[in-house]
């Protein structure tokens, strides 16, 4: 049984006698025993961190730049390595693998510019012989909490500013596919990182909670389902930390009746049951406005759902999506599809029956429509994580927007029609962090922003982009007087800039 522990100071250790297991969710197997750490196990590598930080911030900004640009090279070196062992843990398929470590990469290749965004403002003569200019510093060590469903992208999203401002991080990855970020941190040392700057710490609410409380730790940027969101936003800055916590989805894609409904048939399949609809991105209620365009959007819908490849990752490149994280992911989720039907929904297409032949035991759940959903219904209150796509009727374009903006969550939605005024309507009111035009999942690219509104998001500063540099630095303002003033005399008064 392969045992995966942490990587601390450069090599894997394996801490503490408490273990998980790591299955393959297409066979239902316990592949591996992952490492769960205790408070000590943090603090061995908190200490680590905290030696390595101040060489590693007195390096020069393009220096630890080059360190990422090698990094970039190894992980396109490494491509199929490091998908083939996502997939394993995951369950995705080996395109959306590689997408997973790509869109990390392209994030990893914004953070190269790392001198540039790094440079400070400098306001001359702001006084008598007075100028005035920042810094940004890096805030020493830092944490991230990550989840299973992006085991690539994720971390890279945080370690790459974190690492490229100067920083040490401890990276708390999911317990349910650990293999690829320790892949990570041993890839970032073979393009040069000294030990010890970035670290892997496994493990469940143990290490989370000796995250959050250690005193030496400065900032904690977290992904996950909301409720823990809430609860390390808060626990994090009672305990004086910076915290940025991007919690669940339930994202609405509007169809108006003047759309494309091929095009928004295709967009709506790939968005609800690619990855088997485990992405925070994922449409998961589709709102079309008026009977006639939901009558239209389903009969187009329903073929699609319908022949759609369910299988393992080592089917082949035309498998749409495999099997669910865990037994337990799967059970939740059959759950939840009793809850719509119990509820009244219209089950349009019915996948509860659907067996994976010769996966038997493998965590897999079939695609599932459910159409004339209500939002009193828990199918349309929760988020379910899986390949299921409700569809809401929505009667006018207010009724349809007001869905968007009600819903607690508010991390991405989506408009499909070709009336430019709707869309822009659409997207200054919606309440919603990332708005889509005829694009299903609009994921912002690596030098803007990603962050949601409302309970999908708790904190400021969004995720790479600018944000990830001011997020990952503290602003430092120096007003400096050269060469009269001191050697003239003391001043009693507060300076006027006069
Ligand atoms: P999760 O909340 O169960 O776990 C996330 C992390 O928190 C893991 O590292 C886990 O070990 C840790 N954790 C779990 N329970 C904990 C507890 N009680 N105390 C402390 N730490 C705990 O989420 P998940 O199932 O891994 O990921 C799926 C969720 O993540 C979905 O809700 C999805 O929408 C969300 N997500 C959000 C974004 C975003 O950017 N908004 C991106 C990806 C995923």
């Amino acid at each position: 049984m392969q045992q995966i522990g942490h990587w601390i100071d450069g090599a894997q250790v394996n801490g503490a006698d408490r273990h998980a297991d790591v299955y393959n969710p297409a066979t239902g197997e316990v592949q591996a025993k992952v490492a769960l750490a205790t408070a000590n196990d943090l603090d061995r590598a908190v200490e680590v961190a905290k030696a390595a930080q101040p060489a590693w911030a007195a390096t020069n900004p393009q220096r630890r730049a080059r360190v990422l640009m090698k990094f970039v090279d190894l992980l396109n070196r490494d491509m199929d390595k490091l998908a083939e062992a996502l997939s394993r843990e995951h369950g995705k398929t080996l395109p959306d693998a590689k997408g997973d470590v790509t869109r990390g990469l392209e994030v990893v290749e914004f953070c190269i510019g790392a001198p540039h965004h790094l440079k400070g403002e400098f306001t001359d003569s702001a006084g008598p012989g007075i100028d005035m200019y920042s810094m940004r510093q890096p805030l020493g060590v830092t944490a991230g909490i990550t989840p299973f469903n992006f085991p690539a992208m994720i971390p890279m999203w945080m370690f790459a500013p974190a690492i490229a401002c100067g920083n040490a991080f401890i990276l708390k990855p999911s317990e349910r596919d650990p293999s690829v970020p320790m892949m990570l941190a041993e890839l970032m040392e073979e393009a040069g990182l000294p030990k010890g700057v970035l670290q892997v710490v496994n493990g469940d609410k143990v290490a989370v909670d000796a995250i959050l409380d250690h005193p030496d730790i400065a900032s904690v940027g977290f992904v996950g389902s909301t409720p823990i969101a809430a609860y390390i936003y808060e626990r994090a800055a009672a305990n004086g930390k910076r915290a940025q916590c991007f919690g669940g989805a339930k994202n609405h894609m509007i169809i108006m009746p003047d759309a494309d409904m091929d095009q928004a048939a295709d967009a709506l399949v790939g968005a609800g049951y690619g990855a088997a609809g485990e992405r925070c991105m994922a449409i998961s209620v589709a709102v079309p406005v008026g009977d006639e365009t939901a009558d239209r959007l389903i009969e187009k819908l329903v073929p699609r759902i319908e022949s759609l490849k369910v299988g393992p990752y080592t089917a082949g490149d035309d498998v749409d999506f495999g099997p669910v994280v865990t037994a337990a992911a799967k059970e939740n989720i059959l759950r939840l599809i009793q809850s719509g039907v119990d509820a009244g929904a219209e089950l349009v297409v019915d996948g509860r029956d659907f067996k994976m032949q010769g996966y038997e035991d493998g965590f897999f759940v079939g695609a599932h429509l459910f159409d004339r959903v209500t939002k009193d219904m828990e199918i349309y209150q929760k988020e379910i994580f899986g390949p299921v796509l409700s569809c809401v009727r929505a009667q006018s374009y207010e009724e349809a927007l007001g869905l968007a903006m009600d819903h607690e969550y508010g991390n991405g939605t989506a408009i499909f029609t070709r009336d430019g005024d709707a869309a822009r309507d659409f997207a200054k009111r919606v309440n919603v962090g990332m708005v889509g035009v005829n694009v299903p999942i609009p994921v912002p690219l690596a030098y803007h922003t990603f962050g949601g509104w409302k309970k999908s998001m708790f904190g400021d500063l969004n995720q790479h982009g600018p944000d990830s540099f001011r997020f990952y630095t503290r602003t430092k303002t120096v007003t400096a007087r050269w060469p009269s003033g001191i050697k003239e005399g003391g001043e009693f008064s507060i300076p006027l800039m006069e």
